[in-house]
């Protein structure tokens, strides 16, 4: 059930707590993030991997030095596929941060932090896409 190594992969990221989803359903501040229309249709038209490339360049500018320029205020509520993820998943900002996936603040994030927050947004983004629940798309007919 806790196995925190099942979601490691060849590089040596750092893996994705297994209670992370299940502990950010449970705020209600944080659940009521959602994809509109125009995110939808930008991240269909770009593809993941080309957000993922945009989400690195945010988190690397707005988020990994130390001390990021207007902390708690650098992420937009909208604009972007990636602001809405991030709010979503507590990686909004450096407090956020460190209260959602405990690094801690005034410490630049290196490689490995930078790359396992750019996979919690996208596996957000993944999660937020995939319209139909997996349990309805097992009793389709064949
Ligand atoms: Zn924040």
């Amino acid at each position: 059930m806790n196995d925190i190594s099942s979601d490691r992969d060849s590089i040596g990221a750092i893996a994705l707590p297994d209670t992370l989803w299940d502990r950010l359903a449970r705020s209600e501040f944080r659940a009521k993030f959602h994809l509109n229309e125009k995110d939808r249709l930008y991240l269909e038209t770009r593809g993941l991997p080309v957000i993922a490339e945009h989400a690195s360049d945010f988190i690397a500018a707005r988020l990994a030095p130390a001390k990021p320029p207007r902390d708690g205020r650098q992420t937009p509520w909208r604009g972007h596929p990636v602001f809405v993820a991030q709010h979503a998943t507590g990686t909004c900002c450096r407090s956020c941060l460190a209260q959602w996936h405990g690094f801690p603040k005034g410490t630049a994030l290196d490689d490995r932090q930078q790359s396992y927050v750019v996979k919690v947004i996208c596996r957000w983004l993944e999660r937020e896409d995939a319209d139909v629940p997996v349990q309805t798309q097992a009793s389709l007919p064949l």
